[in-house]
């Protein structure tokens, strides 16, 4: 309970079951109940099977009412107790009015969460052809980059893949291609990586070891090297499923370059709408709209092959350096390049860079048929900007990891808007502060 914040939680209802008080001290001291009443609400209940004084005075101290009632089971007599007193602190679960600037997989994701729990949504998009930016592309490959370090990026990767592929797979929705995605091991650091990943995690239930034959018959191609195989993961189709999202759903879209924010006001060229909450999830650009540290703008490209060649059969995503991916079009994919360059069109240079990087997955022939690109927003620790700055709630910088990063950070700011307590513990609240690189 120490751990938990009180202006992000609180309890409904308590049961105290921490054997005898006699037997079982620190269940039942005075810190316990500091804390109970920290985290509680106006109409929170408590009840316990004990009925020993320790207990009723450590509630009566701690602003509840409590009652010795006629027992459970065998239990002669039980403890029950109510909130006493009206406090100022509310567990705020009523229905808002919530603007969401920009319809990427960021935007999206969080208005289908908001209007599940009842709000009213409204984004705001800018961009006409917004399904052509990065999360507009045919197929983004979903999978984590674990390592087995105990850092922030370590558990946020780990937990929000976990997280995603759940998600998809319980909206059911026929964009979700959980194929499972093989990472080759192709030199010495991936063999590092990977030798002590499978040592930190031996149980197989995320990742497992497969040999060369064996990887090769899973991807439907011949690959080099033996990897690690992730069989929840898999690719999206970002293009289609946001385009399900905002057209299933009651969200109210509005295709206007949002110029201006305030706490509660969102300002277009000749308008402006008032909301209980606004949340930013414009990538990039949300820095024209508030002051926000530590944001970068890498560009990507990607490259489009042709299915008629040998790399025809592939089934699942393979990652190497770069990745090839299979789509729901007549096309593979095979990206990507990670640049600090603002080239306004795809370019032959970074088409050859994907090319050279897929040599690592595949010595067959390809064909390039297209190629397109978006731009990023990364961070220094590669974590996202996840929580709430200025009163504005932003959820931006999921970098090259969005669509596995992004129904997780929608479920933390829903839970922030709603007064639930929230998916993500206090230290990982802190490693996605959007103020983090704020000195
Ligand atoms: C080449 C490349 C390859 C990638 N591969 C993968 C992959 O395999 N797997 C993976 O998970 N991720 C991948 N990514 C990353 C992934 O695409 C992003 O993490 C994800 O798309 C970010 O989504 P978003 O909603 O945060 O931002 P975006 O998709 O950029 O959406 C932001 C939206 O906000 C709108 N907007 C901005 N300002 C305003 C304003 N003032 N008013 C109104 N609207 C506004 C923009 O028009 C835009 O539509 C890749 C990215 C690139 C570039």
């Amino acid at each position: 309970m120490k751990d938990l914040d009180p202006k992000l939680v609180s309890f409904d209802a308590c049961f105290h079951d921490g054997f005898a008080p006699q037997r079982n001290k620190e269940m039942w001291s005075p810190e316990v109940f500091h804390y109970l009443s920290k985290l509680s609400n106006d109409k929170t209940t408590y009840s316990t099977f004990s009925s020993s004084k320790i207990v009723t005075e450590g509630l009566k101290q701690n602003d509840f009412q409590a009652q010795k009632i006629k027992g459970f089971g065998n239990k002669r007599h039980m403890t029950k107790a109510s909130r006493g007193k009206k406090r100022n602190r509310k567990n705020d679960t009523s229905k808002k009015d919530v603007a969401i600037i920009g319809a990427g997989i960021a935007g999206c994701t969080l208005a289908k969460k908001l209007i599940d729990k009842g709000h009213n949504v409204t984004i705001f998009e800018k961009n006409g052809d917004f399904d052509k930016g990065p999360s507009g592309f045919e197929a983004l490959v979903v999978y984590p980059r674990l390592s087995a370090f105990n850092t922030p990026y370590s558990h946020f990767c780990l937990h929000s893949y976990l997280y995603s592929t759940k998600y998809y797979d319980a909206l059911k929705t026929s964009h979700w291609n959980k194929t499972g995605v093989l990472l080759l091991d192709f030199n010495e650091t991936t063999h590092k990586r990977f030798n002590d990943l499978l040592k930190a995690r031996q149980d197989e239930k995320i990742f497992k070891k497969v040999s060369r034959d064996v990887a090769s018959s899973m991807a439907g191609i011949s690959v080099p090297n033996s990897g690690l195989y992730f069989k929840d993961a898999g690719w999206l189709n970002p293009k289609n499923f946001i385009k399900d999202l905002l057209n299933n759903s009651e969200i109210n879209f509005i295709l206007q370059e949002v110029k201006k924010i305030t706490k509660t006001k969102v300002y277009i060229e000749d308008n402006e709408y008032s909301f209980d909450h606004i949340c930013l999830c414009s990538s990039f650009e949300s820095n024209k709209l508030i002051d926000l540290k530590g944001i970068r703008k890498k560009r990507g490209q990607i490259t489009y092959l042709s299915k008629k060649l040998d790399i025809a059969n592939l089934k699942i995503p393979i990652c190497a350096e770069g990745y090839i991916s299979p789509t729901s079009k007549d096309f593979l994919i095979t990206g990507s390049t990670y640049s600090n360059s603002f080239s306004e069109k795809a370019t032959l240079e970074d088409d050859l860079i994907n090319i050279q990087k897929l040599k690592l997955i595949t010595d067959r022939k390809v064909k390039v048929i297209g190629s397109d690109y978006g731009y990023r927003s990364t961070t220094q620790d590669h974590l996202p900007l996840v929580g709430k700055s200025k009163d504005i709630f932003i959820n931006i910088s999921h970098g090259s990891r969005g669509t596995t990063s992004a129904p997780i950070s929608a479920q933390f700011i829903c839970d922030l808007i709603d007064g639930s307590p929230p998916i993500f513990g206090k230290e990982m609240i802190k490693s996605l502060s959007p103020e983090r690189f704020t000195e």
